[in-house]
């Protein structure tokens, strides 16, 4: 690599970082007219207090902007939507500028090249509908107001996943600002190092991601949507789904979810005050095949069934995510192959009878190519399903109660837990322990050494702590 700038900094404390913030052109500040609207993430329920707020809308000010953090030796913590920002503001942002880079925008789609560039912190509904167009789509997750850059950084499921591998995976390049405001490129050819590290090891931890080349897929249409039962269902549909994915066709990608919604006028009757379970996703391949394949989960009688051919970007709504700003908490397991006895723990912690279950208790299919190693820091998803909980929490002092409920669930899943979490749907501080193999820490460590030796950039996962080998034997 190049040498990068070296900006030496003296240690500050945390209110003396605020102070020294106070006034830089761009920059919000704690009592600040605006800044507590600024601070709020998409997920209402983390309670962020950074000690300055910036918002660029151009590179030149990121450069800036980092540059002037760099001065007064503040801690940067790049952010897009702020859905993940749990752990960052668990982990404490008192020392820190938060870097918000929702006006950082746009995406550019080369048709001949089967390719998109997304600036900083597009979301993925803005690059789907550009390049639905051309009759290509990418490797979105379940919600279109999620962005590019915190979703790839972290790996990247989606319901194109057992067919086509993990979103990070589809990187071509990153243009990336580090903590001493150098812009780096880094691809395959050219800070080879960091291309490796940004491919799933949370890039929050080596710079602010500015944009991103990533390959897009030619797809136009999908086979997709949803199958919906009353939670009354579940001790039959469960089982039978999780029959159902055992050598299942990579094809498809689905998640099995169990839901209670409250009574709330803005959602659709069908939804509103019930408890269901619900199995969503898409299936690559043609319409008769698609149709033999869903066939055994038909058999079970579904109430709802909207899995149809439809344009590829109405795979954005197909998992009915919120559609706008949420609180909510979640725990996180990967799990290995589930017996029955795995599944009587679930239902027994989620299902019809469960008492005090959480709103959500979601499973999605791993496997297919998304088993498959590539060489980046996040080389594939190695269990057999991914496990998510999720609590919503209208009011602040709903929160202890609803990680009571959510970690329940992960406790009684515990035994059946198999494979390192997966950073995206890790929402809790610390909880990224475990994530990366030895050797993958050690590496993520040498990346960090060279890209921000000073430590400064603060992501949702920071680096797990370097692991100490057993001395040699003399
Ligand atoms: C409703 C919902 C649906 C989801 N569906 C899926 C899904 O289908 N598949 C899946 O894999 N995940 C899914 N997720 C998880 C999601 O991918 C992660 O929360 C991801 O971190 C969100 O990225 P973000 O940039 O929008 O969020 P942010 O909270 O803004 O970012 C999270 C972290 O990523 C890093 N980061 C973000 N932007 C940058 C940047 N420009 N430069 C450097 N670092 C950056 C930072 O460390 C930041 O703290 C979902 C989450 C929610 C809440």
């Amino acid at each position: 690599m190049s040498s990068p700038v070296r900006i030496e900094t003296a240690p500050h404390t945390a209110g003396a970082v605020a102070s020294a913030l106070r006034g830089i052109d761009g920059i919000l500040t704690p009592g600040d007219a605006g800044y507590d609207q600024a601070r709020l993430a998409w997920n209402l329920a983390a309670d962020q207090h950074p000690a300055g707020i910036a918002a660029p809308e151009h590179l030149g000010d990121v450069l800036r902007i980092v540059r002037a953090a760099a001065l007064v030796g503040a801690r940067i913590a790049p952010q897009s939507t702020g859905h993940n920002a749990m752990p960052l503001a668990q982990g404490g942002l008192d020392d820190a500028l938060l870097l918000r880079l929702h006006a950082l925008t746009g995406v550019d789609i080369d048709v001949e090249r089967r390719t998109a560039r997304v600036v900083g912190g597009t979301l993925w509904r803005d690059v789907i509908a550009a390049a639905a167009p051309h009759g290509l789509t990418a490797l979105h997750g379940s919600a279109g107001d999620v962005a590019v850059a915190g979703y790839v950084l972290g790996g990247g499921l989606s319901f194109y996943g057992r067919a086509h591998g993990l979103a990070a995976h589809s990187v071509r390049s990153f243009d990336i600002v580090t903590s001493f405001g150098e812009l780096v490129h880094a691809s395959p050819d050219s800070h080879a190092g960091l291309f490796w590290a940004l491919r799933g090891g949370d890039g929050g931890n080596f710079g602010v991601v500015v944009a991103i080349e990533l390959d897009l897929l030619p797809i136009a249409d999908v086979h997709a949507g949803f199958l919906l039962w009353d939670i009354s269902a579940a001790p039959v549909v469960l089982p039978a789904w999780r029959s159902w994915t055992e050598g299942l066709d990579r094809a498809v990608t689905t998640s099995l979810r169990m839901l209670r919604f409250p009574p709330l006028p803005e959602l659709p009757p069908f939804l509103s005050g019930r408890s269901l379970v619900i199995i969503d996703g898409a299936v690559l391949a043609e319409d008769d095949r698609a149709a033999e394949l869903l066939g055994p989960l038909r058999e079970l009688q579904p109430e709802l069934d909207t899995f149809a051919r439809m344009p590829a970007i109405g795979l954005l709504d197909v998992h009915m995510d919120p559609p706008v700003p949420s609180a909510g908490v979640s725990d996180h397991l990967m799990l290995g192959a589930l017996g029955d006895e795995a599944l009587a723990d679930l239902l027994a912690a989620a299902g019809p009878d469960a008492i005090g279950a959480p709103a959500i208790v979601e499973l999605r299919q791993l496997g297919g190519a998304l088993a498959e190693p590539e060489d980046a820091a996040l080389s594939r998803l190695d269990g057999e399903y991914t496990l998510l909980a999720i609590d919503m929490v209208p009011v602040p002092a709903m929160i202890p109660g609803a990680f009571a409920r959510v970690s329940a669930v992960a406790e009684a899943m515990r035994p059946w837990a198999d494979g390192a979490p997966y950073l995206n749907f890790v929402e809790t501080a610390g909880g990224a322990a475990g994530s990366f193999q030895i050797e993958a820490i050690e590496r993520l460590h040498r990346v960090r050494a060279l890209y921000d030796p000073m430590r400064r950039m603060c992501a949702a996962h920071p680096l797990p702590a370097m692991p100490s080998r057993p001395a040699p034997a003399v």
